[in-house]
């Protein structure tokens, strides 16, 4: 029997209808795949796995979306479920942060125990922010239906009352700029994440310096190689991940799309290694 190829769901969900500040995150999946496929670089992640090989990633293309979220969502909860079904781990490519609420919801037929791992400058835990499925809410909206048994948040830097209210509320732990800072990715494995882990990457999460790209400027942020370090630190199977809030109307020369298909080769090596370690760090 040939051994089986490991495979990995990419779906493309260009919404942005959802933002409270600027248009243009719905343009990113297309331009997300440009710099994944790019000449000038090529699909080999760090630790030695070739994501071009066949097989290797299943590429679903884009949902055809109106912008109305009574309708987008239940179909974005759909596509997600129905990839989940051929049983591969699956990254979406947003559009705007609210659509990780409908996507956490398509995962709750075969993952009902999910850990969430959340990266980003903000919270996103308003009650209301420009209405209840704005890209500001779908931790809150998440942690009320309980989708999630766990929520850790990482790179926090824009914590308010408000968000640090229902932060408690929903037992969130958070791991904020500040500390990150100080202590790097040895909070991780103080952590103790375990599977199956979702990975929600806010791409503000990053310094806008290192991610121009983006439509909420929170100076203070992590190092791209910063939130490489965390991803290639984790030792939990990753069930899922988005990478999201990419606006390419505020990149120059794909810059930032360079950033997210980086991002996105790594998050799919924690995929294909099943909670192992990167090659150079087994003994
Ligand atoms: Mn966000
Ligand atoms: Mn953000």
């Amino acid at each position: 029997m040939p051994q089986k190829t490991p495979t990995i769901s990419l779906l493309g969900i260009p919404f942005d209808a959802n933002s409270t500040y600027l248009r243009g995150a719905a343009e990113a999946p297309a331009r997300i795949r440009e710099a994944l496929h790019s000449d000038s670089t090529n699909l080999w992640t760090e630790d030695g796995a070739d994501l071009g090989h066949p097989g290797v990633i299943h590429d679903a293309g884009d949902l055809m979306l109106t912008e109305d979220t009574e309708s987008a969502f239940p179909a974005i909860e759909k596509a997600v479920a129905a990839l989940h079904d051929l049983g591969h781990p699956l990254i979406a490519l947003g559009g705007d942060h609210s659509i990780t609420f409908p996507i956490v919801r398509g995962y709750q037929k075969r993952f009902a125990n999910l850990t969430i791992l959340h990266f980003d400058a903000h919270p996103d835990l308003y009650h209301d922010l420009g209405g209840r499925y704005s890209h500001a809410c779908p931790f809150a909206r998440i942690m009320e239906e309980k989708l999630a048994r766990r929520l850790v948040q990482v790179g926090i830097r824009t914590l308010n009352a408000h968000q640090a209210e229902q932060a408690k509320k929903f037992h969130v732990e958070q791991i904020s700029m500040r500390e990150f800072c100080a202590n790097g990715t040895g909070r991780f494995a103080a952590l103790k994440l375990e599977g199956p882990l979702y990975i929600s990457f806010d791409l503000d999460v990053l310094d806008p310096a290192f991610a121009p790209g983006i439509s909420h400027y929170e100076p203070g942020g992590m190092s791209v190689r910063e939130a490489l370090s965390a991803i290639q630190s984790l030792r939990v199977p990753v069930a899922g991940a988005d990478i999201v809030e990419y606006n390419p109307a505020r990149d120059q020369h794909g810059q930032t799309a360079m950033v997210c298909a980086k991002i996105l080769k790594e998050i799919a090596a924690a995929m294909l290694r099943g909670g192992e370690a990167p090659r150079e760090d087994r003994a």
